[in-house]
């Protein structure tokens, strides 16, 4: 792999109803390499104009155009079709998308696959749409129709950024929706390299468009826009909780992918070496930029300071670099602002608990927002540290005496997206999987993710279920019809 080379920043453009676009507006920003803060890329600044233009696209698709009469069948062979063209695309993407977000080339190489899986997922699952039959007590045929929602609206983070696009979009065109997209303003390079495919792999003009922009100029109009009938919104609480109210005027359609504060616990009968292991890639892959990261590491006392030392002793290992090298484990933060919140919080931590290591810039990195793997120990689950969602790579460690302590410690937090549990010991490791609150539950692991099995929060990491069957729901309406087989009249008057 090569590493360090430079690219022309390169200008790109939007997709709306089949055709590249520029911002109504004219107005451009730029995109950055993470790890040496240059531009690499500029990128239309969508206003309401332009999601006025994306959304009429989307609904025209929709109720008029191909999408909306295409079968399930021809639904499905067009995301098998875009599944194979990511696949013959999958190092080149990969390559962006390391570049674009920092994230380690190897992680990329995951996602991508990822990404290509998910559409193959939902195309055999777009025939896979069934109604019923009600038993109703009349002589009647009663039948439910599952019927899509409408106009997705689907705005996504930056973290998983072809990922999360994937998450959204395939679903919702497996279900019969057409889509306005809106990736987060520092990663939309790889949506709009695959929109370069659309048309090739057979999906209509409108069918999805994608608009690149800000959260309040270009997010918010989509939110608010009547013709929007659903939104998908994968990000922070904060804007999930605006989302949620702006949707209200619409009553529209919600699901919300929040963020987290996830307990991953050890109990002392954990295998050790498998323990270590696990606290650290539960909290520090793709440099702790995961929703379900496991941030908040519980500790039986009996093991607990030598859990400390050997995972600060591994962490030692951890290796920092450019993110296009393969031996990298962690590249750069997204962004500025992302490296000005977590050093922030590595700063408080300092004042709320104990540092094991880590704790600011990575110096050796002269350019690009680098941070330390950092561990915080003697944390209490009160502290501000323990409690905010960091989305990077800070690990609180907080001990507990046993079981009841542990899941009191686990569930004491406004977030539930995820919890993993190391034990050897079947009954309590099933015990905790029973009481915590949480929507996904690692036994002895943590972090897989499988396009076919539910994902999504309890409490404040938001509501709706992505993936499996449960995604295609989301973006399925129920029509109740009734069929009268009775010849006479009602017979009422
Ligand atoms: P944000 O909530 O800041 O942004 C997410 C998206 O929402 C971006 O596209 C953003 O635009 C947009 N947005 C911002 N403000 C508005 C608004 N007023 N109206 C409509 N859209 C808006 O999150 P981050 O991008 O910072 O991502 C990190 C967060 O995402 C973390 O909290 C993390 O936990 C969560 N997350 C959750 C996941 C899950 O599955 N539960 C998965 C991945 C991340 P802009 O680009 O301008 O910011």
């Amino acid at each position: 792999m090569a590493t360090g080379v430079k690219t022309e920043a390169r200008t790109y453009q939007m997709m709306i109803n089949g055709e590249q676009a520029a911002s109504a507006s004219g107005k451009t920003f730029d995109v950055l390499d993470p790890s040496t803060e240059e531009v690499i890329a500029q990128v239309p600044d969508a206003n309401a104009t332009d999601v006025e233009r994306a959304v009429a696209a989307a609904k025209a698709a929709f109720e008029s155009g191909p999408w909306g009469q295409t079968t399930a069948q021809d639904r499905g062979r067009v995301l098998f079709r875009l599944a194979e063209r990511i696949r013959k695309e999958a190092s080149k993407l990969a390559e962006l998308e390391s570049r674009n977000s920092g994230k380690p080339i190897v992680e990329a190489e995951f996602d991508i696959n990822d990404v290509a899986t998910c559409f193959e997922y939902y195309g055999g699952l777009a025939t896979k749409v069934m109604g019923h039959v009600n038993p109703v007590p009349d002589n009647a045929l009663s039948l439910s129709l599952r019927e899509p929602v409408g106009v997705a609206g689907q705005i996504i983070p930056w973290n998983y950024p072809l990922l999360m696009a994937a998450w959204k979009l395939a679903p919702a065109l497996a279900a019969g929706c057409t889509c306005v997209l809106k990736p987060a303003e520092q990663t939309p390079l790889t949506a709009l390299e695959m929109a370069n495919w659309f048309e090739e792999v057979g999906l209509p003009p409108g069918a999805v468009n994608i608009i690149t922009g800000f959260g309040e100029t270009a997010g918010a109009p989509l939110v608010q826009h009547p013709d929007v009938n659903k939104v998908a919104f994968t990000g922070s609480a904060a804007v999930g909780k605006m989302i949620l109210k702006s949707a209200a005027d619409t009553i529209k359609r919600v699901t919300l992918e929040l963020g987290g504060k996830s307990p991953n616990i050890f109990f002392a009968d954990a295998d050790f070496e498998a323990a270590i292991d696990g606290a650290l890639f539960g909290v520090f892959i793709n440099q702790g930029e995961v929703c379900s990261a496991g941030s908040r590491i519980l500790v039986e006392r009996k093991i607990y300071p030598k859990f400390v030392d050997a995972m600060t002793e591994k962490a030692k290992r951890i290796r920092l670099g450019p993110p296009l090298e393969r031996e990298t484990k962690m590249g750069p933060l997204v962004s500025k602002e992302q490296y000005e919140r977590v050093t922030s919080y590595q700063d408080l931590g300092k004042k709320e608990a104990k540092l094991a290591i880590g704790g600011g810039r990575a110096k050796a990195f002269k350019k690009g927002f680098y941070v330390e793997p950092t561990i915080f120990y003697d944390v209490d689950n009160r502290a501000r540290i323990a409690r905010e969602e960091i989305f990077g790579p800070v690990a609180a460690v907080i001990p507990f005496d046993n079981e009841p302590d542990a899941l009191r410690i686990a569930n004491d937090s406004p977030y539930g997206l995820a919890a993993a549990v190391w034990s050897r010991d079947i009954y309590k490791a099933l015990r905790m999987v029973k009481a915590l609150r949480a929507g996904v539950v690692w036994v002895n692991h943590m972090q897989p993710t499988y396009v076919e099995a539910p994902w999504g929060g309890y409490k404040q990491s938001g509501f709706g279920r992505e993936l499996g069957p449960w995604g295609i729901e989301e973006y399925l309406e129920t029509k109740q019809v009734h069929i009268n087989l009775n010849e006479q009249p009602i017979g009422w008057y």
